[in-house]
């Protein structure tokens, strides 16, 4: 995929088009559309961004406000970053505000197009339901999931179509607290069938960090952070012009709070 997303790289470059894949082909329906269309997507923000301002004024929420879902891909990473952020603050307060949006308009509004403003490398532990904890919907968030959080191929492959191709502007790479992935690859015991073969993955982890779980896991989402930033050209071309941000974070399955690692 590397020499292919390269030459769709070099096209951005040249004339900021998006690449010819269509953000449809991956995922959702198989809906053919035009790349851009000015007036549908005037009219999106219009009608979610009008709806996102409404809620708020009634609900009279000033802190951590969400921003209209298609005005998504005008954040800077650091701005995608603070809206995840943003959102975690809403959740750990109890202020979601992204289950009172019109699901049913943003369903209509995303059949064809996603423009997701981030993507989350997460564990698929049941307790991390990635949107839900940075109050986010339909449309918003690239997610892909994995036990123990790994930057594999696939995974790499999909984070790279999230960026360059859907425009994501921040991944958030995200263990957590108590994670069965990390605690079994400290452990080493033998394990049935093929879950061994997530051992090898988060086993640097516990190298540096020893056997503290929560070092080991904070550890993990650092090393495979830093390897999607290394392992490819596509995420780290985008890193290096300031288009795109890879951050580390841990999940507190106690408070819901989510920290950045450093
Ligand atoms: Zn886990």
């Amino acid at each position: 995929m590397s020499s292919q997303s390269d030459a769709a790289n070099d096209d951005l470059k040249r004339n900021g088009n998006t690449p010819d894949l269509e953000p449809s082909s991956v995922c959702g329906p198989h809906e053919t559309v035009a790349p851009e269309n000015p007036s549908r997507r005037s009219f999106f923000k219009m009608t979610v961004g009008g709806a996102v301002a409404g809620l708020v004024t009634a609900a009279g929420v000033e802190f951590a406000e969400p921003r209209p879902v298609l005005a998504q891909s005008a954040l800077s990473p650091d701005e995608a970053l603070q809206q995840l952020m943003d959102g975690n603050k809403r959740f750990t307060a109890e202020r979601l505000t992204s289950d009172a949006l019109d699901l049913a308009i943003l369903k209509q509004n995303t059949i064809e197009k996603q423009e997701p403003f981030a993507a989350v490398l997460s564990c698929a532990d049941s307790r991390v339901p990635v949107e839900l904890i940075f109050d986010q919907t339909i449309g918003h968030i690239f997610v892909t999931r994995l036990a123990g959080n790994m930057a594999t191929s696939e995974i790499i492959a999909s984070l790279e179509y999230g960026a360059l191709v859907l425009g994501t502007k921040v991944i958030l790479v995200m263990g957590h607290s108590n994670c069965g992935a990390v605690k079994a690859t400290i452990q080493g015991k033998q394990v049935p069938g093929q879950i061994s073969a997530l051992f090898p993955h988060i086993q640097p982890a516990v190298d540096q960090a020893g056997p503290n779980l929560e070092a080991a896991t904070k550890a993990n989402a650092k090393i495979q952070a830093a390897l999607l930033r290394q392992s490819s050209t596509v995420i780290s071309g985008l890193v290096k012009e300031n288009k795109l941000k890879v951050v580390a974070a841990y999940y507190d399955l106690a408070t819901g709070v989510v920290s950045l690692v450093d």
